[in-house]
């Protein structure tokens, strides 16, 4: 176990360096790849830094590479590189055909997956491609306790005490760019709680920068309560709709970026809160759930002075009781504990 573990650490390995010489020492990859990147405003040292790279859009130029290598069919398939097909005569072809390629990192900095974005693509994709394809889980990749650019942020988020929390590889990306080195992706799940004690390890602050719609507000809301549960403090910043962290930071700045990171960073609770009231208008039934939602996430939090302090402030968002809220909690952790 221990040894195919290493042998899909060199494979990957020997794929990312495949994808880097292909963005660059091949005409398509200039054309095509390269163009991508430097449209984004990706710099050179910032495409370095992640490892990015481009793979051709032809059936096997990896695994091809690979076993001229001496590296298996059966590894290659293992590292989620190479599709399969039982019965076939063929030995199979690419996962990865003419996409630009996000390396995924661990800790450590081993490459142990692989997100690839197609080209052109609208909201999802194009045509039946989804926009971004992602490695499958594999002995070294499970996609659930990993963070996308936790490698490269691991020191800033240490030093500055704090981690922004994105959506996507490219937000990752343009923010360290604009000098924002303290960020990392869920890349487009819900928040898991081995994701959480991820960040844990370097710091217990987090901000949420999640996407100005509907589905990046309601995906601040699902991973919260986990995040209280973990005893890490956490804030959400949302962008104007339409926008996500790299196309804001784009249009405005570093600068302007950061002063409306201090603007509009809200503390969980009362950004819950307030969505969950506007929900509910003065529907008397919806604002009691509201209630009982509400305090629900602040019982979650361990610290029993910080639940003081929540229970004060919503208690005035919501116009009621303080006492109330107090006592409708404490029922709540006599039945938990
Ligand atoms: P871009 O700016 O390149 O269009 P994005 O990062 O803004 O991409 P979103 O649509 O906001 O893309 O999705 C956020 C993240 O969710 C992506 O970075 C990716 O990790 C993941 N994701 C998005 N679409 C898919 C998909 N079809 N399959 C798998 N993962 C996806
Ligand atoms: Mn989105
Ligand atoms: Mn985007
Ligand atoms: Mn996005």
């Amino acid at each position: 176990r221990q040894n195919e573990r290493e042998s899909l650490y060199i494979i990957l390995n020997f794929a990312k360096n495949f994808y880097v010489n292909q963005l660059h020492d091949t005409e398509e990859g200039q054309a095509i790849g390269l163009s991508y990147f430097r449209e984004r405003g990706f710099s050179q040292e910032t495409r370095q830094k992640f490892e990015l790279g481009y793979s051709l859009d032809t059936w096997d130029a990896l695994s091809r590479e690979a076993l001229a290598k001496g590296f298996s069919v059966d590894i290659l398939e293992k590292a989620g590189l190479l599709i399969h097909r039982e019965g076939s005569q063929t030995a199979g072809y690419d996962r990865f055909r003419g996409r630009v390629i996000f390396p995924i990192h661990n800790v450590a900095g081993k490459v142990i997956a692989f997100g690839a974005r197609i080209l052109k693509a609208d909201k999802h994709g194009r045509g039946n491609q989804p926009k971004y394809l992602n490695s499958p889980e594999t002995e070294v990749y499970h996609k659930s306790d990993v963070l996308y650019g936790i490698y490269q942020a691991k020191n800033a988020i240490r030093q500055k005490e704090h981690c922004y929390l994105v959506e996507g590889y490219t937000d990752v990306i343009s923010l360290h760019q604009a000098g924002i080195e303290n960020v990392v992706a869920s890349s487009g799940t819900s928040l898991t709680v081995e994701q959480i004690r991820l960040i844990g390890r370097f710091t217990p602050n987090i901000t949420i920068l999640y996407d100005g719609d509907v589905a990046g507000v309601k995906a601040a809301l699902r991973g919260l309560d986990l995040v209280l549960e973990e005893g890490l403090n956490v804030s959400v910043v949302l962008f104007p709709d339409g926008d996500d962290p790299d196309s804001f930071v784009r249009k405005v700045g570093a600068e302007a970026f950061k002063e409306h990171i201090r603007k509009a960073s809200r503390d969980f609770i009362s950004f819950k809160t307030e969505i969950l009231l506007q929900d509910a208008g003065n529907d008397p039934f919806k604002l009691a759930a509201v209630i009982s939602e509400v305090v629900n996430s602040v019982v979650k939090i361990p610290d029993a002075i910080k639940r003081q302090v929540f229970f004060h402030r919503i208690s005035e968002m919501m116009k009621v009781d303080e006492q109330m809220l107090i006592s409708e909690g404490n029922k709540l952790l006599r039945k938990t504990h």
